[in-house]
C-alpha cells in the first residue's frame, strides 16, 4: 500500500465505485438495457450490441505480464493521455494544488492541468547540459502546492532519457510530498528495463509509470495505454474512469498484438527504428544548415538548425511534415524516424539546406 494515496483529493479517495450490470455465463442478459441484435451494418458476430467487461480483466492481465507487474498494479487507459488527465484530476484540487513540469517537455501535462484548474510550476531542463534534469532545484525548491512531478523519460521533444538512479533519488527526496509520474511513452526505443527498475525500487512507493501502445506497438489509432504503480493508487483511479471505457474492438486489437510472435516483431521493428535513427542522425549532421543533432533514446530526433522555418518548408516541399519547436527551443525541429524510404525522402528534401 502506497502512502502517496494520502496526496490524492480527499473526495476522490472516498469515491464509491459505480456498480455495473454483471455478466454470468449461460444466463440471458436482460439487465443492461442493451438491444438483442448486433448493429445493422456492423461486423457480424462481433457482439458490439453488448457492453464490454466493466473492467478489461484479460487485457489487464496480459499487459501486466508484458510490463512485468502484477495485474492489480496496472490500470488500462485510453492512451497514456487519459492516464495524465486522470492523475491530475485525482491528485489536484482545482485552484489549490499544482503540478511540476520540466520544459521543454510534452505539452499535454499543462493542458490537462489547465482543464483541471491546477497550477503549473516549471523547473526547466538544463539546455546547456544536454537537457538534463535539474534534480537539485526540483528537490530543494519543491513548491508547497506541488502534488505531481512529471518526468518524461525519454523526453519529448528532446529525445533523451534520464537515469533510473536520478529519478529514484528525486522520488526519495519528494516522498510524502509528491507523486512522481514517469511518462515512458518511448521506453521501447531506449532503456525499456527502466520501468521495472523504478517500480521495484524498495525505497519509493511514490512512483507511477505511464506506458502506451501508441508508439512501438503501432497502435496509436486504437487508443490504449497503461498506468503502472501501487495497487491502491491504481484502484482509486479506476473508480474515476467510466465503466466499460475500454471498447471491445480496442481490446481485441491490443490482445492480438500481445502474442509472442507479435511481440517479437515489435522488438525487431524497434531495433530497426533505432538503427534508422542512428543513420538519420549521421546523415542530418552532414547537412550544412544543421547545427546539432541531439542524442535520442526515442523514435525521433531533435535537431538544431540555422533556420528552422526554412528547413520545415524544404521538408514540406519534398512532401514531408516535420515539427517545428522553434518557439520553445530556438532553431529546433523534431523529426520522427520513419522507414528507410521515408527517411531518404526527408534527407533528399533537405539536401539544399
Ligand atoms: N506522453 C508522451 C511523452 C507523448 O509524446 C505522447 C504522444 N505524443 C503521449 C504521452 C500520449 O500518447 P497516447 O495518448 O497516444 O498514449
Amino acid at each position: 500500500m502506497s502512502k502517496s494515496i494520502e496526496l490524492a483529493r480527499p473526495e476522490i479517495r472516498k469515491l464509491v465505485p459505480y456498480s455495473a450490470a454483471n455478466y454470468a455465463d449461460g444466463l440471458l442478459r436482460l439487465n443492461a438495457n442493451e438491444t438483442p441484435w448486433p448493429a445493422p451494418g456492423g461486423p457480424a458476430g462481433s457482439g458490439l450490441n453488448r457492453y464490454p467487461a466493466e473492467k478489461p480483466v484479460e487485457l489487464t492481465a496480459r499487459l501486466a505480464e508484458y510490463y512485468g507487474v502484477a495485474p492489480a498494479d496496472l490500470l488500462v487507459t485510453r492512451g497514456s493521455s487519459e492516464a495524465i488527465d486522470l492523475l491530475i484530476r485525482c491528485f489536484c484540487t482545482a485552484g489549490k494544488d499544482a503540478i511540476v513540469i520540466c520544459p521543454p517537455t510534452f505539452g499535454m501535462y499543462r493542458v490537462y492541468a489547465d482543464v483541471q484548474g491546477a497550477r503549473v510550476h516549471e523547473i526547466p531542463l538544463e539546455a546547456e547540459n544536454g537537457f538534463a534534469l535539474d534534480a537539485d532545484e526540483i528537490t530543494r525548491n519543491w513548491p508547497e502546492d506541488g502534488k505531481l512531478l512529471f518526468i518524461c523519460s525519454p523526453n519529448n521533444p528532446t529525445g533523451n532519457g534520464f537515469a533510473t538512479e536520478q529519478i529514484n533519488l528525486i522520488a526519495t527526496l519528494l516522498s510524502g510530498r509528491a507523486l512522481v509520474v514517469v511518462d515512458a511513452a518511448y521506453a521501447e526505443f531506449g532503456d525499456e528495463a527502466q520501468t521495472k527498475a523504478l517500480l521495484e525500487s524498495r525505497d519509493n512507493d511514490n512512483i507511477v509509470v505511464l506506458r502506451t501502445l501508441s508508439k512501438a506497438f503501432g497502435l496509436a489509432g486504437a487508443r490504449c495505454g497503461a498506468l503502472l504503480g501501487p495497487a491502491n493508487i491504481v484502484s482509486m483511479m479506476g473508480c474515476v474512469m467510466p465503466p466499460y471505457s475500454i471498447s471491445t474492438p480496442v481490446t481485441d486489437a491490443v490482445l492480438a498484438c500481445l502474442t509472442p510472435d507479435a511481440r517479437a516483431e515489435v522488438a525487431r521493428r524497434c531495433e530497426f527504428l533505432r538503427a534508422e535513427r542512428n543513420r538519420l542522425a549521421i546523415e542530418l549532421a552532414k547537412l550544412p544548415g544543421i547545427e546539432q543533432v541531439y542524442p535520442s533514446d526515442a523514435n525521433f530526433l531533435l535537431v538544431k538548425t540555422r533556420d528552422a522555418k526554412r528547413c520545415q518548408q524544404l521538408a514540406e516541399q519534398g512532401g514531408v511534415l516535420i515539427r517545428n519547436f522553434d518557439r520553445d527551443i530556438p532553431g529546433c525541429l523534431r523529426i520522427t524516424v520513419g522507414d528507410t524510404d521515408q527517411n531518404n525522402r526527408l534527407l533528399e528534401s533537405l539536401a539544399d539546406l
